[in-house]
């Protein structure tokens, strides 16, 4: 059956739209899905390259999805929550016939012959794929300047760093190519570059979405993470993404409610304010910004009580050994023989893998399996991995005994606005402690929120954190959403 498709909107019509919006436009068929992805398309190759926001623009497949979800519609055919919803997946994310880089030469040429879990979750919903984002290499970053494929720049102003890991997908949902985009957490690496560019960024409890598929980092920490432009999307996001996968054995088993449409808090809330997270130190601009956040919900009539969290300051060290740790085991398998690029390939086997792994990595994936490598050393195990273990477990229980207190914590994302590209690159100190306020939730397992809420007074975006119980995301939906 043809159907006429009215008007074609403009580009402006197209930014201005939530998922929602464009859903429900495909479904009722006043926009085709084809319109919708050509728009995404379009910016992609234009502000995205611009931006440096991309490493791959996949558009035979998207159009494809598109017109596939345009003939199902016009067939009177059932179709998913995300139908014509064109989205971004960071470039750590398997999907099928695309390169996967993460933003490292080490990967060159390297095809997966199948999808993340949370890739075919995503297409099944209807979703249109139309992109994979740039990155810091194999995550490892707060500004998106570690990648093999050049920085990305963060579309309020081009002379800031889009904060990282996930700069290429916080900076496509900013700059309105896409309403969602899909990155990867560790230790801050969605919520931190939510913050710097404006948008709303989640970190879902841990196990909330399957790691199948998404290339490890540090095991115990990564988690696929959603940003978008407002709450409902986000909670769309993760609702269609989420869920058990018996390829993932430490994805969560349990029933996750229909966040998009439970956003409505109906209950006053106990919030606690970690006095460790708001130092004399922090940028008084910054705080004034979670001050007022936490004005708005004291005016709501939530309880805002007064809590410590001194564990949450020794989170910076003991996500730096235990992450450096596991990137060191998980990232031995890249050694020119069983994915990308091999170097030397006339060498002995031991110098094949020697020269594949100098000349694959960067600086800062050496720096991380050097530091970890070290740290899991038989003669240093106990005195740094172990510890680290250790002050790990007791950084959890501290979480725990807070969230029998309160329900919520609201922090500041990141302890500034975005920095300048450049400005940091050469103290790997102080980009390791822009991720001082993200680093305990996600060694604790905790489910979190970014929510832009503001900014200072030059217009850099400033994100404040919600922290919430484990298991617990649905409150954050709804508490974000009773913000915006
Ligand atoms: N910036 C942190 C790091 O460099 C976090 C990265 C992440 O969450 N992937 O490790």
């Amino acid at each position: 059956m043809w159907r006429v498709y009215i008007r074609r909107m403009t580009v402006d019509d197209y930014r201005a739209l939530s998922a929602f919006d464009i859903h429900h436009r495909v479904t009722s068929g006043t926009t085709s899905a084809r319109e919708f992805a050509q728009h995404a398309l379009e910016l992609a190759e234009s502000t995205g390259r611009e931006l440096n926001a991309f490493i791959t623009i996949c558009t035979d497949k998207a159009l494809a999805q598109a017109d596939d979800i345009d003939r199902n519609v016009a067939a009177g055919e059932s179709v998913g929550p995300m139908a014509g919803v064109p989205i971004v997946l960071k470039d750590n994310i398997s999907y099928r016939d695309y390169p996967l880089t993460c933003a490292s030469k080490i990967l060159n040429g390297y095809v997966p012959p199948f999808d993340a879990t949370a890739a075919v979750r995503l297409v099944e919903a209807g979703a249109v794929i139309i992109g994979k984002a740039n990155m810091d290499e194999f995550a490892m970053g707060s500004s998106n300047e570690n990648s093999a494929y050049g920085p990305v720049h963060n579309p309020v102003d081009h002379s800031l760093a889009p904060g990282g890991s996930s700069g290429g997908s916080a900076a496509v949902v900013a700059a309105g190519i896409v309403p969602i985009a899909y990155g990867s957490e560790t230790g801050g690496s969605v919520r931190q570059p939510a913050a710097f560019c404006g948008t709303y960024g989640f970190k879902p409890t841990y196990g909330g979405i399957s790691r199948f598929g998404l290339v490890a980092f540090a095991s115990s920490c990564d988690v696929i993470s959603p940003l978008a432009r407002d709450p409902r999307d986000l909670a769309l996001a993760y609702k269609v993404a989420s869920g058990h996968d018996h390829n993932d054995s430490t994805s969560l088993d349990f029933e996750h409610p229909d966040y998009p449409n439970d956003l409505e808090l109906g209950r006053k809330l106990t919030i606690g304010v970690p006095a460790d997270y708001f130092p004399p130190e922090l940028d008084s601009d910054v705080r004034a910004v979670v001050d007022k956040a936490i004005d708005a919900l004291k005016t709501a009539g939530h309880s805002i009580v007064d809590v410590k969290s001194p564990m949450s300051r020794m989170a910076i060290p003991i996500y730096y050994i235990v992450a450096s740790a596991e990137a060191s085991a998980n990232l031995a398998r890249y050694d020119g023989v069983r994915y990308g690029k091999r170097e030397g390939a006339d060498l002995a086997l031991h110098d094949m893998y020697a020269a594949t792994r100098a000349k694959g990595f960067g600086d800062e994936v050496k720096r991380r399996i050097m530091l970890g490598t070290y740290a899991l050393s038989s003669g240093y195990y106990d005195a740094y991995y172990q510890k680290a273990s250790d002050v790990r477990q007791l950084l959890r229980e501290e979480f725990a005994r807070l969230f029998d207190e309160v329900d919520l914590l609201i922090t500041p994302t990141s302890p500034t606005p975005a920095f300048k590209l450049g400005e940091r690159i050469d103290d790997p100190l102080a980009m390791y402690l822009s991720d001082m306020y993200t680093a305990p939730s996600s060694l604790a397992g905790n489910p979190a929120i970014s929510i832009p809420y503001g900014s200072v007074p030059d217009g850099r975006p400033v994100g404040v954190q919600l922290i919430a119980a484990l298991k617990d995301d649905r409150t954050l939906f709804q508490a974000a959403a009773s913000l915006a």
